[in-house]
C-alpha cells in the first residue's frame, strides 16, 4: 500500500510571518485528514517559523534544495544534516527551476539525493521533460537518463527513503496540466525502469507524485490513476484552502 503524498513548494515567496499564516491556515483545514503525508516545503528562513506552527500536526517540513557536502567552505551551501537540525524529514532535490537556472545535472541530483538519504531525510526528487524535448518524441529517452543518473549507485533499500515527483516542465506554472492519460503512462513508465533497474517489489512501493498545475479541480482525475501517487504542488500551496483542497482529494 502506498501512503499518497501532497506536496507543496512554496519556491521563492513567503516570508517568515507570511510562511506561518499561510501553514497555520492551513493546519485546521488538514487536521482530521487521514492516510495522506502532507509535506510544505518554506525557504530556508522561514524553516523555523513553520516548524514551530505544525508542531504536533499532520504536516512534515521540506526544504528545496540542500548540498552534498556535509560542512566546509562552501558559502551558501546548506548541508542535509543542517535541514534536518531545523525540523526537517524531507527535501526537494533537482526541482527542474533548479536544472534550468541553477546548472544542476544529473550528476549532481545524483550526490545531492545521496547526501540527503544519509542524513535520514527523505528525498523527493522530481524528473521532466520540457515542452521541446517532449515535441522531439524524446520525453522517455529524457526520464530514463534522469532516473538512471539521479539514482545511480542508490540501493534497493535507500530507494524506500525516496519519492519520485515526475513534473513535465511544460505544466509547471503555466495552467497546462498533462492529462490524466498522459500522467499515468508516464508514471508507469517510471515505475517500469525501476522494476528493471530493481525488482517489482521496489517498484511496487515506490511513491511516484505528479507536479504541474495541480488544482483543487484536477486532481481527482490524477489520484484516480494507478501509478499517479499524489502531487507537487506550487502556486496552488501557496493558498491554505487550495492546499487543503488537493490535500483532501478523498473527500
Ligand atoms: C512545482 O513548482 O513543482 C509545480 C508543480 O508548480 P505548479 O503547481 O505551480 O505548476
Amino acid at each position: 500500500m502506498r501512503i499518497p503524498v501532497i506536496a507543496g513548494n512554496w519556491k521563492l515567496f513567503k516570508n517568515q510571518a507570511d510562511a506561518a499564516a499561510l501553514v497555520a491556515g492551513l493546519i485546521p483545514l488538514v487536521k482530521d485528514t487521514v492516510g495522506v503525508e502532507i509535506v510544505v516545503s518554506p525557504v530556508f528562513t522561514s524553516l523555523s517559523a513553520v516548524r514551530e506552527k505544525i508542531c504536533g500536526t499532520n504536516i512534515k517540513l521540506s526544504a528545496q534544495n540542500c548540498y552534498w557536502e556535509e560542512e566546509g567552505a562552501f558559502t551558501g551551501e546548506i548541508a542535509p544534516g543542517m535541514l534536518v537540525d531545523a525540523g526537517c524529514s524531507h527535501v526537494i532535490i533537482g526541482h527542474s527551476e533548479r536544472r534550468q537556472y541553477f546548472g544542476e545535472t544529473n550528476e549532481t541530483v545524483n550526490k545531492k539525493i545521496k547526501a540527503a538519504l544519509k542524513a535520514g531525510l527523505v528525498a523527493i526528487f522530481c524528473i521532466g521533460e520540457t515542452l521541446e524535448q517532449r515535441e522531439a518524441d524524446k520525453t522517455f529517452d529524457v526520464l530514463r537518463d534522469q532516473v538512471n543518473g539521479g539514482l545511480a549507485g542508490i540501493t534497493a533499500a535507500d530507494l524506500a527513503k525516496v519519492i519520485i515527483a515526475y513534473e513535465p516542465v511544460w505544466a509547471i506554472g503555466t495552467g497546462k496540466t498533462a492529462s490524466d492519460d498522459q500522467a499515468q503512462e508516464v508514471h508507469a513508465f517510471i515505475r517500469g525502469l525501476i522494476a528493471g533497474e530493481y525488482d517489482q517489489a521496489t517498484a511496487a512501493a515506490i511513491r511516484i507524485l505528479y507536479g504541474g498545475s495541480v488544482k483543487p479541480e484536477n486532481v481527482k482525475g490524477l489520484m484516480s490513476r494507478p501509478d499517479i501517487d499524489g502531487a507537487l504542488v506550487g502556486g496552488a500551496s501557496l493558498k491554505a484552502d487550495s492546499f487543503a483542497g488537493i490535500v483532501n482529494f478523498g473527500k
